[in-house]
């Protein structure tokens, strides 16, 4: 288990502790459907449980790190959107995304069912709302992948959220990456090209940016930006209980020093 300090140790804490939200793996029951409850007037900001939003090109190497980094890192769960895109190939309907019609989406829209949504490539995609307090209780932290457009809509509506821009090598290399994807006609992968500087010209408000050269390196700075933003965001909680267990150790009441 990676994680940060004390915490680790099952003796302290029991094997769930409220304040450490990475104690659980990444399976288990989406938090992300439509049938979760947080809404517009901000229940998203009283939550605890972190949101990593990661942003990137299309064909930047996205889902190679993120499913390498969740087998690598416990407590994450991955937000699976809606689309109105076909599926490729290789995706499945519930873990790549859930593949619905216009129609459907633009029911969704209407009763307020995303988070947030965005037209990406004359495609509609969207997040389900989030419930950060679930999260918390359920002892993990959601990842979100989504476009830019998408990223700041959720800066504005959620707290202990965290923000990633992720850069390909070259563009050169991610037009080779696309054109080996086989998925687009040339006129697509054009079109996604331009998109892709569109994207990169949101990266400056983007707290990390980790550039894709090689997917090892990648996926141990991404990793870094988990534990470390799971360390900051405890760092209350742990100077507590560590200042309770030198009480109990010592009798001295060392916790009226902090402010
Ligand atoms: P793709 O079709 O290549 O899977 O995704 C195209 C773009 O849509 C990517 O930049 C991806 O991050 C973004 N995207 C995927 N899901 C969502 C979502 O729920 N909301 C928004 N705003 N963008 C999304």
């Amino acid at each position: 288990m990676r994680g940060c300090g004390f915490l680790q140790n099952p003796g302290l804490a029991g094997p769930r502790w409220t304040h450490a939200s990475f104690l659980a793996d990444g399976a288990g029951s989406s938090l992300t459907g439509g049938d979760v409850n947080s809404n517009d007037q901000g229940t998203e900001k009283k939550g605890r449980g972190l949101v990593f939003v990661i942003s990137a090109p299309s064909g930047a190497g996205k889902t190679t790190l993120l499913t390498k980094v969740m087998q690598e890192v416990p407590g994450l769960r991955f937000s699976v959107s809606y689309t109105t895109r076909s599926p490729r190939s290789n995706e499945q309907e519930g873990k790549d995304y859930h593949f619905i019609s216009p129609s459907t989406f633009r029911k969704m829209v209407e009763r307020n069912e995303f988070l947030e949504w965005a037209e990406v490539l004359g495609n509609r995609y969207g997040t389900a709302r989030i419930n950060v307090d679930a999260l918390e209780s359920e002892g993990v932290d959601l990842i979100l992948d989504i476009d830019t457009q998408g990223a700041k809509k959720v800066k504005e509506k959620v707290d202990h959220s965290v923000f990633i821009f992720l850069l390909p090598p070259s563009p050169r290399l991610l037009e080779e990456r696309l054109v080996k994807r086989g998925e687009d006609p040339p006129e697509t992968i054009r079109f996604r090209l331009a998109n892709a500087m569109k994207e990169v010209s949101e990266a400056p408000w983007y707290h990390y940016i980790i550039v894709n050269e090689q997917v090892e390196e990648a996926v141990r700075q991404l990793t870094s930006i988990i534990i470390a933003e799971r360390c900051r965001k405890l760092k209350n909680a742990i100077l507590k209980e560590k200042m309770r267990q030198w009480e109990e150790q010592d009798g001295k009441n060392y916790g009226r020093r902090l402010s």
